[in-house]
């Protein structure tokens, strides 16, 4: 067997990024610096390093960004008078609210607040029905990362089977749309699987394409997929070890065990992530790009 290619999100996040830098001087030749409000509530010490991730790009590629740290004890409507002061202040064109929210907060409320015109990580239920209707507006970070990543490495969609593993309304559910709409990448028989979901292995098996995001390291092994089955790999696990910071970093799948018998894979990290942040910076531009048109 071939040996199994590598999905850098990496390299494509970097391309992405150099596609976006004349994008952003047009921007500024009008005065526009596409800005962006990240929230983050409560003190979680992973929040803080995906936070810093995004915000560091917005720095490097020269754009505004604020990150606005609330104590856990903050209420929903104090969070929600935030949200509502963000949605008219001009400097940002993009609301990031970092998830998971303290357990006390309705989470759909809290996302109804922004305006879907800042809402760049696609999860305001306007956003998500344009999507369901196949007329997307802001697509969520992932799941659009994920398409880019097939497209640069030429990974067909049409008429595969494309089996998600994992439902949320982040990743799984709006993956799962996206693939099955009537456009490229798209046109895919899509499965989407959950924790109720009988005999999975016999339906991993039947993927083309297996993507997994369910937080649990190591559920995918080489036991899951056929041979050639490419393997898009969401997770983002910390798994305790020996090594000086005390954890590191895995995916849901285990790569030693499939890297054998996929034909493409993505690494963790270096994979889904960087284009998770690459499609937000995009986002935040398209929502710069949309107040020019005014
Ligand atoms: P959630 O916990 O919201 O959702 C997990 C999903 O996986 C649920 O639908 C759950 O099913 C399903 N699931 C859990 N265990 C199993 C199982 N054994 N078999 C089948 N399905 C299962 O997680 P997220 O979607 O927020 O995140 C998933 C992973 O992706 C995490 O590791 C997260 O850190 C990572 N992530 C990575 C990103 C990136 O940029 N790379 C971005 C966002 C998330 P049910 O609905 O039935 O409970």
């Amino acid at each position: 067997m071939t040996e199994a290619q590598l999905l850098s999100g990496k390299t494509v996040s970097e391309s992405v990024y150099k596609s976006l830098i004349p994008r952003i001087s047009d921007l500024k030749e009008n005065s526009i610096t596409p800005g962006l409000a990240a929230v983050l509530v409560g003190d979680d010490p992973a929040s803080n390093v995906y936070v810093r991730n995004k915000t560091k790009r917005f720095e490097k590629l020269g754009l505004f960004t604020d990150t606005i740290k609330l104590s856990s004890d903050t209420t929903e409507d104090e969070l929600i008078k935030l949200i509502e002061q963000l949605n008219v202040d001009n400097r940002f064109h993009g609301i990031l609210v970092q998830l998971p929210l303290p357990k006390a907060m309705d989470n759909q409320n809290v996302l109804l607040a922004i305006n879907p015109k800042k809402d760049v990580d696609g999860f305001h239920p306007v956003n998500l029905g344009l999507l369901t209707a196949g007329t997307p507006s802001f697509i969520p970070c992932t799941p659009k990362g994920i398409l880019r990543l097939l497209e640069h490495y030429n990974i067909e969609t049409d008429g595969k089977n494309v089996v998600i593993v994992g439902r949320s309304n982040i990743v799984g559910r709006p993956m799962s749309i996206l693939l099955s709409l009537k456009r490229n990448p798209g046109n895919a028989t899509v499965t989407l699987c959950h924790t109720h979901t009988q005999n999975q292995k016999d339906i991993t098996r039947s993927a083309d394409i297996l993507i997994s995001a369910t937080g649990i390291p190591g559920s995918i092994s080489d036991q899951d997929i056929s041979n050639d089955t490419v393997v898009i790999d969401v997770g983002i696990n910390r798994v305790e070890d020996d090594s000086e910071k005390g954890y590191s970093i895995v995916g849901d799948v285990d790569y030693n065990s499939v890297i054998h018998k996929t034909s493409a894979i993505t690494p963790v990290p270096g994979g889904v992530g960087p284009m998770t942040i690459a499609m937000l910076v995009e986002n935040t531009i398209e929502a710069a790009e949309s107040t020019l048109s005014k």
